[in-house]
């Protein structure tokens, strides 16, 4: 294994590029990154890479899957952009082409196969060769939270009739559930700008309802896995949009177990963490600080609402609103900017402007502060064509 710390260049469309930002939120910390892959079902049709990124801090595991519907593009993509993720601490591990005979045939299910995301009954064997395989992934390394990524045709509204997309499916504790809620809002807020388009949340169906024998259904009842199946729309919705949606809620949903470390300036949000699992206490053991204290809500505004994908031009002015942050036991005393990129947030105030006078994609971040000096980030893209 070899380590690594990198730093994310944004893709440069045009010249003059000017923004530039970490994926990781790590503070003043130091954190290496070790990454190690190995093949699951090697050798067949069917063999896939299982990609390992560990940080040197210790912290949950999280586990993302993609490609156990091989026509889902977007859910593959954005799982194999998850594989290169830095992390701040805790243990990465992604599978983005689980089914990929599947995928190489570009179906949902390969050629004289089965249905992937049905050969994981709860409290037995897993059904098909590839599902044991992918279920020895979980068994090894004991995800405290599992995330698939799929696509589907249609708007989730309440029913699987009219398909399942734009919506996050959690597993049934508190803790997951408004996670996949914050998750929701926050791509609401900042990536979906069509009417209609709203990611909506549900908690996965009960046992005794059709579908079952899914991957993410078994990882909460056999393990006690935080679980997460994520749907995007393929309607009218290009491939881009898909994987940045799928890869922005995945980012989301892990932002506090494994993209932020618990030292260094964002060690506040782990407070959030501090009651949820109980069954798991080790969990906790980073929180002590902030034991009294609830961490604050970061959250952008921008104005215009859309500023991704290129909805930007040059010379636009974007307003950087920071109001909807809130503080559940007390108050924001500061709100800082990093508007260039560079990590360190140099600009307080409660709003802030920018005006874009380069093309290029440009990661703007706010950092909160509340009055008992705990903290949380948000971040927002903004792109120019
Ligand atoms: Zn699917």
């Amino acid at each position: 294994m070899t380590a690594t710390r990198r730093t994310f260049l944004t893709a440069a469309g045009c010249a003059g590029l000017l923004g530039l930002g970490v994926t990781a939120t790590t503070g003043e910390s130091e954190t290496t990154v070790s990454r190690d892959s190995y093949t699951i079902r090697s050798g067949t049709d069917q063999e896939t890479t299982v990609f390992v990124t560990s940080a040197s801090e210790s912290g949950p595991t999280v586990m993302v899957v993609g490609g156990v519907h091989g026509n889902e593009n977007g859910g593959y993509t954005a799982a194999e952009k998850v594989a290169q993720w830095d992390i701040a601490r805790g243990t990465l591990v992604t599978i983005p082409k689980a089914n990929a005979a599947a995928v190489e045939e570009d179906s949902r299910i390969a050629d004289g196969g089965v249905d992937l995301n049905r050969q994981f009954p709860t409290g037995e064997e897993p059904e098909t060769e590839l599902a044991r395989a992918i279920w020895g992934v979980v068994e090894r390394f004991q995800p405290d939270t599992v995330i698939d990524l799929h696509e589907s045709v249609g708007i989730y509204d309440g029913d699987m009739v009219g398909g399942v997309g734009q919506a996050i499916f959690s597993s049934w504790d508190d803790r997951a559930f408004s996670d996949a809620r914050a998750a929701a809002d926050y791509l609401n807020d900042n990536y979906v700008s069509r009417d209609g388009y709203d990611f909506t949340v549900d908690p996965f169906s009960s046992s005794s309802n059709e579908p079952t024998g899914l991957l993410t259904h078994k990882a909460a009842r056999d393990t006690d896995a935080v679980a997460f199946l994520v749907e995007a729309t393929s309607d009218d919705t290009a491939l881009d949009t898909r994987v940045q949606w799928l890869t922005k809620i995945t980012q989301q949903l892990v932002e506090e177990d494994v993209l932020t470390s618990s030292d260094g300036g964002s060690g506040g949000d782990g407070g959030d963490d501090g009651g949820d699992d109980g069954s798991d206490g080790n969990d906790g053991g980073d929180d002590g600080d902030n034991e009294q204290n609830e961490a604050p809500v970061a959250r952008i505004r921008t104005t215009p609402s859309d500023t991704t994908g290129g909805a930007l031009e040059r010379g636009d002015t974007v307003t950087l609103d920071a109001s909807p942050s809130s503080d559940g036991d007390g108050e924001i005393v500061e709100y800082m900017w990093d508007t260039d990129g560079d990590g360190s947030f140099e600009e307080s105030g409660e709003t802030a402007e920018m005006t874009l006078s380069t093309c290029g994609r440009y990661r703007v971040s706010l950092q909160v502060t509340d009055d008992k000096g705990a903290t949380a980030t948000d971040e927002a893209i903004l792109s120019v064509k």
